[in-house]
């Protein structure tokens, strides 16, 4: 079977972004997929979260992975810091990785800015090297396949060229992976800013719908979000002229598994406010039901625990063995 690699960091409070942009489709890929889902820790200390709140999210990301369907028989679940091959590949590829070409990196850039305008922080290097981590991520499991969010095309993509790098430097020693990014719902938009990714660290909450929410909250925040104030008030899908509607009608897509030009039919002559009472009705609607089989796993902790566990020993070895590999061409002796 095709390997399968995806993985979301516990830097904050999960959100409709991410569910849409790659949860959604874990369920579905299990039995045609050999699937890693990871809890990418080491990545959320890029930004520095509290001891207590990073462990909690931890736990927390784990039962939304199994309330979204991931079934621990049949997937590898794992937190990323129990496979410390991840970190010493890490090593690795920052040997044969450029400055210039991570410079590049766009979600660099765009952190970068908001750290220090808002925060008025210093940048960390790990927030630089945070594609490299990801490339380690994919790489060490020979992923074929990786569902991401758009706003990660870029990342695998600088993975495939390190791939390419160190695989022409020293024979077949990596697969390439591909991402597989859905036409729509790749990229959810911030609800008052709609040309902004929605994103678990955005300061402002109201641009965000977070899979926890309650429901009243969901409607407030639906009712706000931004739309635009053509004449016609008809609701069709254009990124330009009609960011806010065309992203709810990506959420209500996704929610619904229907086609934006079939809902955009099924709309004709509803006015906007109409339209947000329909798709906070399906959000609230779909939310609630993710949250109760959420709190159903989230309360029994030495079961996330266990398979976390477990989930680790298995890639663990899979992990070993590409470690093992590349420590060989590179001229590194086995310990044993
Ligand atoms: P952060 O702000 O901490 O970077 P995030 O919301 O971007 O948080 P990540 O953990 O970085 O979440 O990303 C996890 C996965 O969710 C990635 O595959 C990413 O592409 C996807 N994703 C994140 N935001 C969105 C979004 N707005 N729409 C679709 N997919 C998204
Ligand atoms: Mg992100």
């Amino acid at each position: 079977k095709p390997i399968l690699f995806s993985a979301i960091q516990p830097s904050g409070k999960l959100t409709i972004g991410n569910y849409i942009g790659t949860m959604r489709h874990w369920s579905k890929m299990q039995d045609d997929y050999e699937c890693l889902y990871c809890v990418a820790d080491l990545h959320s200390l890029t930004v520095q979260v509290k001891h207590s709140f990073l462990e909690k999210s931890i736990l927390d990301t784990i039962s939304f992975y199994l309330a979204c369907g991931v079934d621990p028989n049949k997937s590898i679940i794992f937190i990323q810091s129990h496979v410390h091959q991840h970190s010493q590949l890490n090593w690795i590829l920052n040997c044969f990785s450029q400055f210039s070409e991570l410079s590049r990196m766009t979600q660099f850039k765009t952190k970068k800015t908001i750290i220090e305008n808002n925060y008025f922080k210093k940048i960390n290097v790990g927030l630089f090297n945070y594609p490299i981590l990801m490339a380690s991520d994919i790489l060490l499991y020979q992923t074929n396949f990786v569902p991401v969010g758009r706003d990660q095309k870029q990342h695998v993509e600088l993975t495939r060229n390190i791939a390419n790098r160190l695989n022409s430097l020293y024979g077949n020693i990596f697969t390439l992976p591909t991402p597989l990014i859905s036409e729509y719902g790749s990229k959810i938009m911030s609800l008052l800013e709609p040309k902004k990714k929605m994103s678990k660290s955005d300061i402002n909450e109201k641009n965000v719908i977070f899979l926890l929410d309650d429901i009243s909250s969901v409607v407030s925040k639906v009712k706000n979000a931004m739309t635009d104030s053509e004449k016609s008030s008809k609701i069709y899908f254009d990124l330009e002229k009609k960011p806010g509607i065309s992203n709810l009608l990506e959420i209500f897509s996704a929610l619904t598994n229907k086609e934006i030009h079939i809902l955009s039919q099924e709309l004709e002559g509803v006015m906007y406010s109409e339209f947000k009472n329909i798709v906070s009705e399906h959000l609230s609607k779909f939310l609630l039901q993710l949250q109760q089989s959420y709190f159903k796993y989230r309360c029994n902790e030495s079961y996330l625990k266990k398979i976390a566990y477990e989930g680790a020993l298995k890639a663990q070895l899979k992990a070993e063995k590409t470690l093992n590999d590349i420590n060989s061409k590179l001229g590194l002796i086995p310990f044993l």
